[in-house]
């Protein structure tokens, strides 16, 4: 399955070991090392055999534990040392993965390195709310799109090119943007009453949702979410007709539940645009 000196980049997933692709299984029992991030499930770890060694490289927000040139480093030894390496990556390796730079590494040092595709969490989110990523005629593209930025810099994104009427947002990484991206679409032009869902652990035992609207935004993120992965899906697949799952965490009454705050829209889009 995977030969000596070998690397496999594993997508493993949100977090469900069911969520797994066979191959990705059968990957993760042939590794002699598993390099693994911080949001890699227990259970999908768990599946390793108990020889394999199992190094975290994990990065979460805030908190990183080893920078991505040593994770291509520590990578590169092992394979060149003849290892049969699995990074083993939430979610699919090739979204928002840093994927590229650790092929590069490998492929400048001469090792053959490949990828096994996952499910990503904008996939998994939909489907826990019961719901698709696109519907005919009202979403007809999907923009997966990242709110992180380095610390202290300014979100650097094309908001005109995200403020589309028929399209759904998946926003990765943007809890700590909430309120911008609120701010920004509206001034770019999306209604206040745009529907927005967040789902938190997706696939998970923990997994919360909540849905509110776009104005409400800022005010639901400050309050409704937790510590864990979350990901922002925005547009009318996550329209409260189309989110019809027995058994979903109500939204908290505070937002999804409050009037039309049609003064406190205006005055964000003015903030936005000033
Ligand atoms: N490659 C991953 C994304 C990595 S970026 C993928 O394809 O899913 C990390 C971000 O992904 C998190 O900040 C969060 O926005 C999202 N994410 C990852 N796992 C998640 C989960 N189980 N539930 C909700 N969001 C998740």
């Amino acid at each position: 399955m995977i030969d000596p000196g070998q690397v496999w980049l594993v997508g493993a997933g949100p977090g469900d070991p069911d969520l797994l692709t066979r191959k990705a299984e059968k990957m993760i029992r042939a590794a002699s090392v598993i390099f693994h991030d911080a949001l890699v499930g227990t259970g999908v770890l768990a599946l390793a055999l108990p020889d394999t060694r199992l190094v975290p490289v994990g990065k979460r927000s805030g908190r990183h534990s080893k920078d991505q040139r040593t994770i291509d480093a520590l990578i590169v030894e092992a394979a060149l040392a003849g290892e049969r390496v699995v990074r083993l990556k939430g979610g699919d390796p090739a979204i928002f993965g840093r994927t590229m730079e650790e092929l590069n590494a490998c492929r400048s040092a001469g090792i053959d390195a490949r990828i096994c595709p996952g499910i990503t969490a904008a996939s998994a989110a939909t489907a826990s709310l019961g719901t698709s990523l696109t519907l005919r005629a009202e979403a007809r593209r999907v923009t997966f799109v990242t709110a992180h930025a380095r610390k202290g810099d300014p979100l650097d994104l094309d908001w005109a090119s995200l403020a589309l009427p028929d399209t759904t947002l998946a926003i990765y990484m943007g809890k700590a943007a909430a309120a911008e991206v609120s701010r920004q679409l509206i001034a770019h032009g999306l209604p206040c009453d745009t529907p927005v869902a967040w789902v938190e652990n997706a696939s998970l035992p923990s997994e919360r949702q909540f849905t509110t609207r776009l104005d409400l935004l800022p005010l639901a993120a400050r309050t409704a979410l937790g510590d864990g992965p979350a990901i922002m899906l925005i547009g009318q697949v996550v329209a409260s007709q189309n989110l019809q799952v027995a058994g979903r965490v109500p939204p908290p009454r505070n937002a999804a539940n409050a009037a039309c705050a049609s003064e406190d829209c205006m005055a964000a889009a003015n903030n936005a645009a000033s």
